[in-house]
């Protein structure tokens, strides 16, 4: 992996903070785009802006064909079956909400069950817990021990015959973790329940192939995968697509509309209503190219390293606790200090010009587990490296030291 030439692709990385050059640790939260992403979204406004699908003329057409094109690059990049099985959504989590008012308006009734982990990001919790209010369906979760991991001892009870829909995620963004989401799937199948993976912090770390985990929805988020903000998937495999109900209607999701009655279109634009976000896919398109180029692979080895790299120097700090410690893990390191609060670090280390995150990541169920208002977290793409790492290390030492 030619690091130099990376980097180089990602202008925001020349900028400097507060004088220092900057040092960006908060992946998980957003990546930074390449030139190759800003360049084809600037494409799109420069030469072909057109509404799509509708148009006779020449740059609807364009734009129609280059919105399909990403569609397909979706579809190659996690291995659907068919491209009319990824739906564009504005993210992950509108691609949850999609799915839980869908399913819900086709399968769920009271005291149904729908199971998730107790370490899922709030987007994979809530848009169930609005359904417990409105249909009545209870929510279960797995529960993780003291190193961030599921347990599964009790897992054939929590899966049973009240439950309707199994939702946990791929990999943890406030810890890290690596879900054992195939054991999962095939516990879940081997009841006949479908299965919704949350992939928001996976598809940019290591490789997704939805055929072969079998899984019956994926979601994810362009913006985590070096695309722009506003553009999600939800791929969902054609036969469960095809029972659920339409989300939101308006434009593109009709067959035929009148006041007797409205006819669905067929899938993806069942689920796509209105003037999608085409300037997104094309960005994502440009994304996933992006990281087809490098290597999906290449990308999670080298990204590993710089995990265990990152895990090697931050221990040596005195009184580091780290909250995450699976033996699989993607990306990211959760931390604190002695008592000290991580606002207060991660301000500092602001000053420094590094960026990482602090608080509860939209965790919080996670962070009652542990009992602590929040962690630092670093997460690493790409562009990182382990000079960066150094001065992470570096500058927390120093920060935890002049705490005392
Ligand atoms: N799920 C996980 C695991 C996440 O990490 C995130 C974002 O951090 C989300 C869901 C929500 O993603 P978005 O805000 O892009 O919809």
């Amino acid at each position: 992996m030619n690091i130099e030439q990376i980097r180089a692709d990602f202008p925001i990385l020349q900028e400097t903070v507060y004088g220092k050059p900057l040092v960006y640790l908060d992946n998980a939260a957003t990546t930074h785009k390449p030139q190759q992403v800003i360049d084809a979204v600037s494409e799109v406004y420069l030469k072909y802006n057109s509404n799509i699908h509708r148009g006779v003329h020449h740059l609807s057409n364009v734009c129609t064909q280059a919105h399909e094109e990403a569609r397909i690059k979706v579809q190659q990049f996690i291995n659907a079956q068919h491209s009319h099985e990824v739906i564009f959504t504005r993210g992950t989590t509108e691609s949850i909400n999609l799915l839980a008012s869908s399913f819900a308006d086709t399968f769920l009734n009271a005291g149904d069950e729908i199971l998730v982990s107790q370490l899922e990001h709030h987007s994979n919790i809530v848009p169930w817990q609005l359904l417990e209010k409105k249909k009545g369906v209870i929510l279960k979760y797995i529960p993780i021990n003291q190193a961030g991991e599921l347990i599964l001892d009790n897992i054939d009870e929590l899966i049973n015959d009240r439950t309707k829909l199994v939702a946990v995620a791929h990999i943890s963004n406030a810890l890290g973790t690596v879900n054992p989401i195939k054991t999962i799937i095939q516990q879940a199948h081997s009841k006949n329940i479908p299965v919704m993976i949350d992939g928001a912090q996976a598809v940019q770390h290591v490789k997704v192939d939805v055929q072969e985990l079998d899984c019956d929805f994926y979601v994810f988020s362009g913006h985590k995968l070096y695309a722009p903000t506003g553009i999600g998937v939800l791929y969902g495999k054609e036969e469960w697509l095809n029972k659920l109900e339409p989300y939101h209607g308006g434009g593109e999701m009709i067959k035929t509309v009148s006041f007797e009655g409205t006819t669905f279109n067929e899938l993806p634009f069942k689920f796509e209503a209105g003037t999608p976000d085409f300037s997104g896919s094309v960005g994502l398109g440009a994304a996933i190219d992006y990281v087809n180029n490098i290597g999906i692979d290449v990308i999670a080895q080298y990204e590993h390293e710089l995990l265990s790299y990152a895990t090697q120097q931050l221990s040596s700090i005195p009184n580091i606790r780290f909250f995450g410690t699976a033996a699989e893990k993607a990306s990211v390191i959760s931390f604190l200090i002695g008592e000290i609060h991580p606002f207060d670090i991660g301000t500092m280390l602001d000053r420094m010009g590094i960026a990482v995150r602090t608080g509860h990541h939209c965790a919080q169920p996670l962070m009652q587990y542990y009992n602590i208002p929040g962690t630092l977290r670093a997460s690493f793409a790409i562009y990182n490296t382990k000079e960066e790492i150094d001065k992470l290390t570096e500058a927390t030492e120093r920060i935890a030291q002049l705490f005392g």
